[in-house]
Parts: C-alpha cells; sequence; structure tokens
C-alpha cells in the first residue's frame, strides 16, 4: 500500500493499527505525547484506565488473533481467566440478576486483565514487530496538500523545535480528544456531525485487598437502573487487588468514599459480596472520573474526506463506558481495517468508515435504548420506540433471572459473541414470554409445577452459601 504510515497515539486503539499496517507498509511509526512506563502502570493520558475495565470474550479474541500467545501470557502473569465459570460470575443487568448459576452450555471464556496490563502486554508486542518504531513525541498538527487533498504527513514536536515528517497515511488514534474535526473544517471537507447520548456518568473507583479466599467470584456487575442510578463493577486483577468501581447515571453523583461505597455495594450486590468488600482493606487514594456523553462521529455520512487519513478507536466512536465494550469495539476496528486493506480498495478512509458503520450500529443503538429507557440519558432525536424496546428488552432480563438458557444467551451477546445485534430471534423470545407468562400464572393462581420448581430452585439459589468450600 506505501512505504510509510504514521500512527498518533499508541494507546490500544493505536497499537492495534499499527499491528495492521505492518502487514502493508514497509515501517509504521507510531507517535506518543504521554511518557511510558517499563511495565503495566497508569498514564497520565489515559486516566480511565484507572478505573474497572471489562475486556469482553470478543475482545479478549480478537486481540489474540492480532497479538497471537497474548492471553496465555496474560494467564502466565496472574490475570484470571475464566472458563465456563459461571460461579466466578456474578452479573446484575438493569436491576436484574441473570440466572447463570449453572455450567454454561457453549465455551465461555473470560479474561479480567486490569486495563494498564492489558495495554502493556499488547505495547510489547507492538514493538517487537520488526517495522513498528514508538518515537515519543506530540503530533502538533497533520500536513495537508491542498492541491491533492491529501494528508502528506504530520507536523512533530520534539522539545522546542516542530519537525514534519513525510507519510503516506496518518491514522488519528488520540482518543476522545481528538482534533481531527477542527482540521477538517480548516481544510475546507467541514466537520462531521455527531450521535451523541448524554449519559452524565460520574466514576469513582478504589482498589482494595480482599483476602483470596473470601470470594469464588471474580468479576462482579451490578449495573445501574431507572430507580437505582447507582452502578457496580468489581473486578479482581492480576496483582492479586480488586478493583471497586462504582459510578452514578444521569448526573447522579456516586460515592465520594471507601464508606459510601460499601454502602452503595450494600444496597447491590448479594450480602456475601457486600460484606466481603466491608471487610476488605482499601489500597492507594481514589480516583474519579467524568463521562458526559457517548459520541460517535459520523465520519460515514461526510461528502467528502482527505485523502491519507483515517481515523481510528475512540476518536471515532466512544461508547458508554459502563457497558465495558470500548476495547472490543476497537479490536473490531482493527479487524474492519485488516479486510478494506486486503481488499485493497483505492478509497481507504471510505470504506472503512462504511465497514466501522456497520459494526458500531447494532452496538450503539442497543446501549442507546438502554441509557434512554434505564438510566435517564437524553439523546436528541431519540427515536420513540427506544422506550418501546427498552421495556421489552427488561422482560427478556426478568426471565433470564430464572432461565439459565436465555441467561446465557444475554451473556454472550453482551460479550458481543455470535452477533453484534442483541436481538433475541423468534425462539428465544417464545421461550421469554412462556416464561414469564409461566412465572406470572403462578404468582397468580400458585399453579404451573413446573414453574413453582423454577421458582423454588431461585429461591434455593438465593439462600445457599455462596462459596460451598466456605
Ligand atoms: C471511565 C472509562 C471506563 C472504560 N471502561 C471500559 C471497559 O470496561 N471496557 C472497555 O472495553 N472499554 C472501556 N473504556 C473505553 C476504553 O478505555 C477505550 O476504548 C480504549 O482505551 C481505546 O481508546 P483509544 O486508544 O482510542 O484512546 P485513548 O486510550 O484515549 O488513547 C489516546 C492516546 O493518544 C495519545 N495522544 C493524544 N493526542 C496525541 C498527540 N497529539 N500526539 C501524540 N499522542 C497523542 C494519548 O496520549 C493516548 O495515549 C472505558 C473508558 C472510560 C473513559
Amino acid at each position: 500500500m506505501g512505504e510509510h504510515a504514521i500512527v498518533v497515539g499508541s494507546s490500544l486503539a493505536g497499537l492495534c493499527a499499527a499491528r495492521v499496517l505492518s502487514d502493508f507498509y514497509d515501517r509504521v511509526t507510531l507517535y506518543e505525547r504521554d511518557e511510558l512506563p517499563d511495565g503495566p502502570a497508569d498514564r497520565t493520558a489515559v486516566p480511565q484506565g484507572k478505573h474497572v475495565h471489562l475486556l469482553m470474550a470478543r475482545g479478549a479474541a480478537e486481540f489474540e488473533r492480532l497479538f497471537p500467545g497474548l492471553l496465555d501470557d496474560m494467564v502466565a502473569a496472574g490475570v484470571p481467566k475464566l472458563e465456563n465459570r459461571p460461579d466466578c460470575i456474578h452479573f446484575g443487568a438493569a436491576g436484574h440478576v441473570l440466572g447463570t448459576n449453572t455450567t454454561l452450555k457453549r465455551e465461555f471464556t473470560a479474561y479480567v486483565p486490569s486495563r494498564p496490563h492489558l495495554e502493556w502486554q499488547i505495547r510489547q508486542r507492538a514493538v517487537a514487530i520488526p517495522n513498528v518504531e514508538l518515537v515519543p513525541g506530540r503530533v502538533a498538527e497533520l500536513l495537508y496538500d491542498v492541491e491533492s487533498e491529501r494528508v502528506t504527513g504530520v507536523l512533530l514536536d520534539v522539545g522546542d523545535e516542530s519537525t514534519p515528517v513525510p507519510a503516506d497515511l496518518v491514522v488519528d488514534a488520540t482518543g476522545r480528544g481528538t482534533r481531527l474535526p477542527v482540521w477538517l473544517e480548516q481544510w475546507g471537507f467541514g466537520r462531521p456531525t455527531e450521535d451523541t447520548v448524554d449519559v452524565g456518568i460520574d466514576y469513582a473507583t478504589q482498589r482494595v485487598r480482599i483476602p483470596v479466599d473470601a470470594l469464588q467470584e471474580k468479576v462482579v456487575v451490578a449495573g445501574a437502573t431507572h430507580d437505582q442510578p447507582v452502578g457496580l463493577g468489581m473486578l479482581l486483577y492480576e496483582d492479586g487487588l480488586w478493583s471497586a468501581t462504582t459510578y452514578g447515571t444521569g448526573k447522579v453523583p456516586p460515592p465520594q468514599n471507601f464508606t459510601e461505597i460499601c454502602d452503595a455495594a450494600d444496597a447491590l450486590l448479594p450480602p456475601h459480596l457486600s460484606a466481603a468488600l466491608r471487610a476488605g482493606e482499601p489500597v492507594g487514594d481514589m480516583a474519579f472520573h467524568k463521562y458526559p456523553a457517548s459520541r460517535w462521529r459520523r465520519y460515514d455520512l461526510m461528502e467528502r474526506f482527505p485523502a491519507g487519513v483515517i481515523p481510528f478507536g475512540d476518536a471515532v466512536v466512544s461508547f458508554n463506558p459502563t457497558y465495558g465494550q470500548g476495547m472490543t469495539m476497537t479490536s473490531i476496528q482493527a479487524g474492519n481495517l485488516q479486510t478494506v486493506l486486503k481488499s485493497g480498495d483505492p478509497d481507504l478512509a471510505g470504506a472503512l468508515s462504511r465497514a466501522t458503520k456497520k459494526t458500531t450500529w447494532p452496538v450503539w443503538t442497543m446501549n442507546a435504548i438502554g441509557d434512554v429507557a434505564l438510566h435517564n440519558a437524553t439523546a436528541e432525536d431519540a427515536p420513540w420506540w427506544y422506550l418501546t424496546v427498552g421495556n421489552l428488552f427488561e422482560q427478556f432480563l426478568g426471565a433470564a433471572e430464572t432461565d439459565p438458557d436465555l441467561a446465557e444467551w444475554f451473556l454472550r451477546r453482551f460479550s458481543l459473541l455470535d452477533s453484534l445485534y442483541m436481538i433475541p430471534d423468534a425462539k428465544t423470545l417464545g421461550r421469554t414470554v412462556r416464561h414469564n407468562m409461566g412465572l406470572l400464572a403462578v404468582e397468580k393462581f400458585g399453579k404451573a409445577r413446573t414453574f413453582v420448581r423454577t421458582r423454588r430452585s431461585r429461591s434455593s439459589r438465593r439462600d445457599r452459601d455462596p462459596v460451598p468450600s466456605r
């Protein structure tokens, strides 16, 4: 495709882009303005790294495809691996605790690396690629040639000097704060329109030491609901510490200290989980982060776009982080980039925008429905059917509380496996309706023996000691 590609930003998106481009360009240079640590550690320019990051099963598989050996190395470094082990996962979606307490029928492997660990592992692999070079430096602007309507390189700030660096392709992987829309306007292309959902999310995180045998769970999720606008996620990471993240939706403030986090856990979690958290020892200071809006820059809708540049990762679309999908969607964008480069389409940016639109739309739309229907979010021009679908989906989640097959279906789709569409097929819908009707019949008439059994097993599950070995 060309001799030299530049990637601006060496976070997860930039590293994945560099990996893909290394197969198509003679040289790939990554520029990063932030000081990069030698090991897995927090970074100033990636403040979200201090907060819980779920790596979806699909994302783990995509990262492994790009960087073979990654998952085994992470596990060797202590990253928890959950294989068909629903007993290690407590999953509350919009107030419904999913009934995944039986072994999952289909293979499902989840990995639980911290955000800094995952980036560090991937960075090591990316810089080991012979034609990839990671260079410290801030890209001040992109070089643009008016005549050919093409980006021709970058202007690099090193110390007090600005140096032009030519390239055949520049990838903008600078995250949510990208300047590309401003430059596009300056060059006469106009800005991309933006789809936004004002989610008003406020994160608060505390790292906690909980005795190793106190819990068999390693992933604990209790999503916010309409009536309970505070949600919580707790993950056990590779360093043996838990990360306990709480968040408020719809501009509701999150807990401000560890005691308040424990109070939230009391309200959101089964007693054994909140008791273990309360008995834990907080480590380090709390971290806070504001996430006002999910944002999708609609490059796919622009009529004209310069050659020689592509936006990538969060710079294109940043998803409500409480659904834990951003990194996985970035890995999917990397797959799109690979496909488009292989196709040899001369309109690289256009082809990639279209491919990314296809993979983004189903996930973005379902998130927006959840946000508007369940999380008190506002979205301009939200269609009327968002609320209807949101309410129907709540019925589905209600049924998934006591039907493990529905719960497994949800867990797989939520993990972006099988399909990016969160739409139950007719069989699954039929099962949902039958299940809920059965529960209703029991409630009203005390009939339907099979359903009585289901409800009984549900309550006996609740009463059972969740840590049988204890
Ligand atoms: C609070 C929060 C929680 C999240 N939780 C999850 C989760 O649970 N699961 C999940 O999958 N995703 C989650 N995400 C999303 C995830 O963090 C991102 O999708 C992921 O980090 C990929 O982002 P990126 O590489 O596109 O951008 P970023 O990570 O923002 O990185 C951009 C990089 O570009 C560099 N840069 C910027 N400008 C320049 C410049 N001019 N020159 C050189 N370098 C530059 C920056 O220093 C930085 O390194 C969360 C996000 C937030 C905000």
